[in-house]
């Protein structure tokens, strides 16, 4: 049986504050290229990894929450694409790429094969498994379709609207036939947003001072709809402006992940005057929708209408530079780490 080292990306400790590199370290070990005789797991050889917001919440210790914390001095888990060198389970075989929940390390064995998907399309880049045709891809779908109810001639806004879900959401309404204007946090970001993904406006929300007159400046008649990826002080100044029966789509708050304690939202009662509709999700209650949204997209990115900015860092020892990243704002589009050539 052979047996081959494994470099592997450990949490030293639960993290407090803003995540350093120094809470993770590389580690070197080694693993058996079988998976144990009997067992139903599947072995996986990672060729990318996703870098997420939510596996920040991950990094404490929490109890009762929807993603379970880590453990210190374990690899860190989430989502990745993997190819299956070796199978005890009836619906994988080897050689099967997949994409899901998987380990940060070179070779991970799956014993809870329910968070893996089998990749069915090769024809487009395989790391696109990791955003817009895996997690990220079906959270912007379910948010923007099932959350938003979108209508032609809306207008949008969506913050940290140039990332993984935002550039995504942007596509989506602006193919519906929506007015779309997203924030984003630099001028390179912005011109993306314009110039790639087809936004109507943008703007930089680190250089408005004042976010309520930025968002009126953007929507002199005010919001349909806000799909929310930050929270804060950017919520409260979109409450402000949104129109009569509008839809907020709570999708995250990134603003918020590494306080000790939430900053309150003070203008709520505009939920009321205005009659909106604000709404919480998680992608994990929608991925029964996962086929349908293929068949939508996939098309999509073959025609071109559809495009993907990623963002990509190579190498295992690069992936906690990678993940901090995304809380100072260093990715511009998907982060993905290549750990392995396809
Ligand atoms: P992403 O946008 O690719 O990366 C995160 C971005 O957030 C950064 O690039 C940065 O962009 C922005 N950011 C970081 N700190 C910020 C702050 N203090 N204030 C404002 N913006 C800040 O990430 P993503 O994967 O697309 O995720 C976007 C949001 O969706 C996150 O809140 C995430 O937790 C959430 N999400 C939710 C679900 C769900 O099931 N509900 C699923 C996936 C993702 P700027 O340079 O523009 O600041």
């Amino acid at each position: 049986m052979a047996e081959v080292s494994n470099k592997q990306v450990i949490l030293k400790g639960y993290v407090t504050g803003f995540p350093k590199e120094s809470d993770m370290e590389i580690r070197t070990t080694t693993v058996k290229l079988e998976v144990p005789v009997g067992s139903n797991a599947v072995l996986l050889k990672n060729l990318y990894l996703s870098c997420d917001p939510y596996m920040r919440s991950r990094m404490k210790k929490t109890e009762g929450s929807y993603a379970q914390s880590f453990t210190p001095g374990s690899p860190i888990v989430g989502y990745g694409v993997a190819r299956v060198l070796d199978s005890g389970h009836p619906n994988f075989k080897k050689g099967d790429l997949v994409w899901g929940i998987t380990g940060w390390e070179e070779y991970s064995i799956i014993t809870d094969t329910q968070g893996l998907f089998k990749i069915q399309h090769t024809d487009v880049p395989l790391s696109y498994y990791t955003g817009i045709l895996g997690m990220a891809g079906t959270t912007a779908y379910a948010g923007f379709y099932e959350v938003c109810s979108p209508k032609k001639g809306e207008t949008v806004f969506i913050s940290a609207a140039s990332g993984a879900v935002g550039q995504l959401v942007g596509q989506f309404a602006k193919l519906l036939g929506c007015h779309i204007v997203g924030s984003a946090g630099s001028k390179e970001k912005v011109d993306l947003l314009k110039n790639k993904f087809g936004f109507d406006d943008a703007f930089n929300y680190k250089e408005e001072p004042d976010l309520n007159a930025a968002l009126k400046r953007h929507f002199p008649d005010g919001i349909d709809i806000y799909f929310e990826n930050v929270g804060g002080k950017m919520l409260d100044a979109v409450l402000l402006n949104m129109k009569l029966h509008g839809r907020i789509a709570v999708c995250g708050m990134i603003s918020q992940y590494n306080l000790e304690k939430p900053e309150g939202v003070h203008n709520l009662f505009c939920l009321i005057s205005k009659r909106i509709r604000m709404e919480g999700f998680l992608v994990l209650d929608y991925y029964h929708l996962y086929p349908k949204y293929l068949e939508m997209v996939v098309p999509y990115i073959k025609e071109g209408k559809i495009t993907y900015v990623e963002d990509v860092t190579e190498g295992l020892e690069g992936a906690p530079s990678a993940l901090i990243g995304l809380f100072s704002g260093r990715n511009v589009g998907k982060k993905v780490v290549v750990v392995s050539a396809e």
